[in-house]
């Protein structure tokens, strides 16, 4: 409840953008939080090992952000899922619906090895369509979903309820 209250209280919320009647959680004041900011690493590596991850995917671009300094403090490598064109070599892409039009994503071929359990980490957790193309590309490059992190899910857009085929029984955690 103490974690929970801290990370709340340094969400702001934004009226109006990206766009008329979308009211957006902005994290920038968390991050710039040092004793928020480290909390939530915190949390973000105790559930890593809680899940018994060997690797953390962290998702462009605010996934980045939490994923990369929570797989560090875990001692775990870390592996970004991009938006399409970004990642060299050979990578795998997953195309989903967004509200108005579409989106892809992509992870290289190689990121994972076949015993590799995957945490996979966001910032807001929506509609869970990112997420949901996240799992399945993780699972297209031979990995094992071990579960999705966010630090905040927006309960009435019932992204848990669309993440749930894909998780395939593994924990979603929202902090
Ligand atoms: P979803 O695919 O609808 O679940 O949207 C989740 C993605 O959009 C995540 O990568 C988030 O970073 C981003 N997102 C959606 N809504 C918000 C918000 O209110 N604040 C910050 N990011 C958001």
């Amino acid at each position: 409840v103490e974690l929970r209250d801290l990370l709340l209280s340094r969400i702001r919320d934004v009226p109006d953008y990206p766009q008329p009647g979308v009211t957006f959680k902005d994290i920038t004041p968390l991050l710039a939080d040092p004793v928020a900011f480290n909390a939530l690493v915190d949390a973000l590596a105790g559930l890593c090992r809680r899940h018994a991850a060997t690797k953390v995917v962290g998702l462009e671009a605010r996934g980045f952000i939490l994923a990369a300094p929570a797989a560090a403090r875990a001692h775990l490598g870390f592996v970004p899922v991009r938006k399409a064109g970004k990642l060299p070599g050979e990578t795998l892409g997953k195309t989903y619906d967004l509200e108005y039009g579409t989106a892809e994503i992509e992870v290289q071929t190689d990121a994972f090895a076949p015993d590799d359990r995957v945490l996979v980490i966001d910032d807001v957790l929506a509609t869970g369509g990112t997420a949901e193309a996240a799992l399945d590309l993780v699972r297209r490059a031979g990995a094992t979903i071990a579960g999705v992190a966010v630090l905040l899910e927006l309960e009435f857009l019932d992204g848990r309820a669309r993440l749930a085929p894909a998780l395939g029984g593994a924990p979603l955690e929202a902090l």
